[in-house]
C-alpha cells in the first residue's frame, strides 16, 4: 500500500508491547495478560514500510520482527527510561503495551513464607508514561505523533476518549477486552480508531496485521 510507504519510509516509529512484570518478591511478580501481539504486529507492518522501528517490549514468547531493534524491559519503570533515551529520534509513538498501572510500594528481596493468615500488598502507582512524555523536560520532536491503546471492559469508548484527551494522543486505539474471540492472546482483534475531530472507524473481526495497518492508514486519512 504506497500510503503506508508515504507515511513510514524512512521514519523512526518507537513501539511498546506486551505487558510489564512488577516484582513482589524474589519470585513473584504483578503482570497482567498481555501476549505482545498487537504490538509486534505494528513493528511487522511498519518494518515492512521501510520506517527503522525500534520495539520497547515486555516479557513476551515471541521472536522480534526482522530487523527491528529490540529492547527488553520488565517494568513500568524500566519502560520509561527506555523510552527517554530513544524518543528524540522519534516520529511516531505507539503505546500498544499493557504497562502495569501500579507496583509494590516496596519490594521484598526475598521470598515471601507461606506462614501468612493474611497478607496486605501495599501498591503505589507505577508513572503514567504517556503523560511523562507530554512534559517539557522530555526532549522529543515536535510533530511527533502519539497513538495510544485502550484496554477497557466497560464503557469503551467513553473512557478511550477521555484518555486520547488526557494523553494529549493523535490517536486512541479501544479495545474491548470483555470478548474473549478477539483481544488478548488472540491473533485477531476488532477495534474502535478514535481520533480528534474525525469520526471513529470501527474495523471488522480481522488478524492483527491487518489492524496494524488500518491503524496507520488512520493518521493520515
Ligand atoms: O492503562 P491505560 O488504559 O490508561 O492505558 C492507556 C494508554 O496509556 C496505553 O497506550 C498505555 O500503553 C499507556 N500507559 C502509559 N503509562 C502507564 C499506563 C498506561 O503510558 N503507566
Amino acid at each position: 500500500m504506497k500510503l503506508l510507504k508515504k507515511l513510514l519510509k524512512n521514519k523512526t516509529v518507537l513501539i511498546t508491547a506486551g505487558p510489564t512484570r512488577e516484582p513482589i518478591d524474589a519470585v513473584r511478580f504483578l503482570s497482567n495478560r498481555s501476549s505482545g501481539k498487537m504490538g509486534y504486529a505494528l513493528a511487522k507492518v511498519a518494518k515492512e514500510n521501510k520506517a527503522r522501528v525500534i520495539l520497547i517490549s515486555g516479557p513476551v514468547s515471541l521472536p522480534a520482527p526482522k530487523g527491528v531493534r529490540l529492547i527488553s524491559v520488565e517494568t513500568a519503570g524500566q519502560m520509561l527510561k527506555a523510552i527517554i533515551n530513544s524518543i528524540k529520534k522519534a516520529d511516531l509513538l505507539m503505546m500498544a503495551a499493557a504497562v502495569s498501572d501500579f507496583t509494590p510500594r516496596r519490594l521484598i528481596k526475598t521470598k515471601i513464607k507461606r506462614s501468612h493468615s493474611l497478607l496486605l500488598l501495599k501498591l503505589k502507582p507505577t508513572p503514567d508514561i504517556l503523560k511523562a512524555i507530554n512534559r517539557k523536560r522530555v526532549k522529543h520532536k515536535k510533530g511527533l505523533i502519539k497513538v495510544g491503546f485502550a484496554a477497557e471492559t466497560s464503557s469503551l469508548l467513553l473512557r478511550a476518549y477521555q484518555k486520547l484527551k488526557e494523553k494529549e494522543l493523535d490517536v486512541m486505539v479501544a479495545n474491548d477486552i470483555s470478548r474473549r474471540d478477539i483481544g488478548f492472546d488472540s491473533d485477531y482483534n476488532q477495534v474502535c480508531i478514535l481520533r480528534r475531530d474525525k469520526p471513529i472507524i470501527k474495523t471488522k473481526i480481522l488478524p492483527k496485521e491487518e489492524i496494524a495497518r488500518q491503524i496507520f492508514v488512520s493518521i493520515i486519512s
